[in-house]
């Protein structure tokens, strides 16, 4: 079932997280794991991340180095076959521009569809590490937008050399990443908003948000794209504070703001603990009002917060 009919067909606010597949060469049995902590409040559907590969660098012993390419973290499409297979819950596989040709990405499109899978989130992917800006794959998407289209085509029955796509099963469907804050790249909000209509009129069916502390950055934004006609569900993505130490992590790694009260708050704890149980206790506030104006789902960011996610269901489901 589309995302958009699982959230629609809801009588309270569809609850909803995301995975990363395991690291290489670690089994799946954690994922499980958090999996089962998180299935009693019945996620409409679960997102499984991709991550592109990256440069790494292996010391010869002659004062050379060789370079080698790595992914940390296959297998988003058959993490996304194991857990459909293991819950019966919808999956849904993050696709990126970022490390994927067309051709790679096409490939990816016939495994999933022989597993019918048809739910994506469609993305341009960070930039690599070694990468000041972002640089697309050879014949690779440069932005999500283009990923949308080419997924558009394979739905109309064709495939990247023009070829004919000779079995059509049900047609994918996708959402697309929003920034409540904008995205880094972006030179304004209303640049930004541009894009993401552009990619509303693509074809995408509802937009997840960029993590966000401040609700007012939230509804702020959901009232800018309003004004911009869009009118898709714009899903706020949540996570829970866990240490003191992500006080600045979070503002590198995703381009947001902490709110200055809950800053002041972490900084007197004493303990990862306190921190912990105030950033769920922020967390259950947030998600209280968010639930209050009517949203239609949540989607947490479970990676690192599974028990502070729990008691955060706990209290709002
Ligand atoms: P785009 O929509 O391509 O936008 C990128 C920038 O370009 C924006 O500034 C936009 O305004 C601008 N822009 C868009 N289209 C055009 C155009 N046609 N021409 C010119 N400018 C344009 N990253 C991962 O690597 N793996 C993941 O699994 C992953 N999951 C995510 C899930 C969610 C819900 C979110 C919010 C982010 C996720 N990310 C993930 C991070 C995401 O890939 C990055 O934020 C990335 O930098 C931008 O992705 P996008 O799809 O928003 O890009």
């Amino acid at each position: 079932m589309r995302v958009v009919d699982l959230i629609k067909n809801t009588d309270k606010t569809a609850f909803s997280f995301e995975v990363l597949p395991p690291l290489k060469g670690t089994g799946i049995e954690k994922l499980y794991k958090d999996i089962d902590t998180l299935q009693e409040f019945c996620p409409k559907y679960i997102n499984i991340t991709t991550h592109r590969s990256e440069y790494v660098y292996h010391e010869l012993g002659n004062g050379l180095f060789e370079r080698a390419r790595l992914r940390r973290r296959p297998g988003t499409v058959a993490v996304a076959a194991a857990i459909h297979n293991k819950y019966g819950i919808t999956t849904v596989p993050h696709i990126l521009c970022s490390g994927f040709s067309r051709e790679d990405t096409e490939y990816v499109l016939l495994d999933l569809q022989f597993l019918n899978i048809t739910d994506l989130l469609v993305l341009r992917g960070d930039k690599a590490k070694h990468e000041s800006t972002f640089t697309p794959e050879p014949n690779g998407p440069s932005h999500a937008l283009e990923l949308a289209e080419q997924i558009n085509d394979f739905n109309r029955g064709v495939f990247v050399d023009g070829s004919p796509v000779k079995v059509t099963n049900t047609p994918f469907s996708y959402g697309v990443a929003c920034y409540p804050e904008k995205h880094e790249e972006s030179p304004n909000m209303e640049q930004d908003i541009y894009w993401l209509k552009k990619k509303v009129e693509a074809g995408a069916e509802y937009a997840v948000t960029q993590l966000f502390y401040d609700n007012r950055k939230y509804f702020e934004f959901v009232q800018k794209v309003r004004e911009a006609g869009i009118n898709i569900p714009i899903i706020p993505g949540i996570k829970p504070l866990r240490k003191k130490s992500q006080l600045t992590v979070i503002p590198k790694t995703f381009k947001v703001d902490i709110p200055d009260e809950l800053v002041q708050e972490a900084l007197k704890c004493e303990t990862d603990e306190a921190t912990e149980a105030l950033g769920t206790e922020w967390c259950i506030q947030q998600c209280k009002e968010l639930i209050a104006h009517g949203v239609p789902s949540i989607h947490f960011y479970s990676v690192g917060a599974v028990d502070s996610i729990k008691q955060v269901a706990k209290a709002i489901y």
